[in-house]
């Protein structure tokens, strides 16, 4: 029953009010099933975002190549790679609004920088700012 709501939301319950939770999260922490789906979903929302992303600069490199080397003559190349590029931003974007995507690439990056954290030496380790050894690490 809590499986196929999970379901039904591609396994992302991070529009839900914290308070809110407390089934899914049991549910999350129960089964093994709908938490390795949940990791496949989000694996294949920040896929889409970086393929958007290469894709989109693809365009745009292949756009400024054209201008540069061959000005003329190539007006339909150039509005082909516009129109592939408005295409990838487009595509990107209705990841970024339609996923937490956004919210799985800010935890990979908060886990990657608190991994450096914790092999940096004590000695420099102590000299960062509170704040941001707050945020990196979630304690203090
Ligand atoms: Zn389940």
């Amino acid at each position: 029953m809590v499986g196929k709501i999970l379901a039904g939301w591609r396994y992302d319950i991070s529009g839900i009010a914290p308070e809110m939770r407390g089934d899914y999260e049991d549910h999350f922490a129960a089964c093994e099933h709908c938490r390795s789906r949940q990791r496949l979903h989000r694996a294949i929302d920040v896929s889409l975002i970086v393929l958007a992303s290469l894709s989109a600069g693809m365009f745009l490199l292949v756009f400024g190549v054209i201008r540069h080397f061959a000005p003329r003559h190539t007006l339909w190349f150039e509005i082909a790679a516009l129109a592939g590029f408005a295409l990838s931003a487009l595509i990107w974007l209705l990841v970024a609004v339609a996923t937490p995507a956004p919210m799985a690439v800010v935890d990979v990056a908060r886990l990657g920088a608190r991994h450096v954290h914790d092999r940096l030496p004590p000695e420099i380790r102590e000299r960062l700012p509170e704040e941001l050894r707050l945020k990196i690490t979630g304690q203090s």
